[in-house]
């Protein structure tokens, strides 16, 4: 199964791709943590990638192609992927539309996560990672038990991500909605289009995900 899952900031794609790992143990592939890791080892692509993604805007396509083209090719993607994060662009889309089609393993779903603008800015502005384990927790809809991971306890301090600041938010909306949304109308006239509502708890929207996928 290879699957997109396109969604603003914010929707849930991170928490639903982990879920759809578990139900059909395929990798997820997302961009943002692929970046976010190279930004952390300081590698070279991480020191490109870093201002664009501190001021909320999209790294350069070549960036992120070169990315996903290794990334593809695993061994552990020959099965399927759930691409979280990418394309998010029509340069994107087309782009990884020609590399399927040479390997000869074409999308099956794109499935698009709806929410509210306003429940995306709360969800965003709430968003904490564990500095350790990576897990994600929200301080207003999924608040750990204290100031801490509910997994890593004291060794799992609670961090906000630098492009989650109030202020670097306004700017990954807006890039969304002006440069990711046209692929609504490019996938829906592909026929790959599922919308999933994705204002309700993680079960919930997780069984919107799997009806959409089954559909
Ligand atoms: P995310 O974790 O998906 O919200 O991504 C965090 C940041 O990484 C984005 O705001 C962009 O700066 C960058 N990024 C992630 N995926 C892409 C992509 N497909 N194209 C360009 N930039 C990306």
């Amino acid at each position: 199964m290879r699957i997109v899952l396109l969604g603003a900031p914010g929707s849930g794609k991170g928490t639903q791709s982990k879920l759809l790992v578990k139900a059909y143990g395929i990798p997820q592939i997302s961009t943002g943590d692929l970046l976010r890791e190279a930004v952390a080892n300081r590698t070279e692509l991480g020191l490109k990638a870093k201002s664009a993604m501190d001021a909320g805007k999209l790294v350069d396509d070549a960036i992120v192609l070169g990315m996903i083209r290794e990334r593809l090719i695993c061994p552990d993607a020959a099965e399927g992927f759930i691409l979280d994060g990418f394309p998010r662009n029509i340069a994107q889309a087309e782009a990884l539309h020609k590399m399927l089609a040479e390997l000869r393993t074409p999308l099956d779903r794109v499935l698009l996560m709806n929410l509210d603008l306003k429940v995306l800015f709360k969800r965003l502005t709430g968003r904490r990672v564990c500095e350790r384990c990576g897990r994600v927790f929200n301080i207003y809809t999924s608040p750990p038990e204290a100031l801490q991971c509910d997994h890593c306890k004291e060794q799992g301090r609670l961090t906000q991500r630098p492009d989650d600041k109030e202020e670097v938010i306004g700017k990954r909306l807006e890039v969304y909605e002006a440069q990711t949304t046209p692929l609504i109308s490019y996938y829906r006239a592909a026929g790959l289009l599922r919308s999933v509502d994705a204002d309700a708890d993680v079960d919930t929207v997780f069984k919107n995900i799997r009806a959409a996928v089954d559909s």
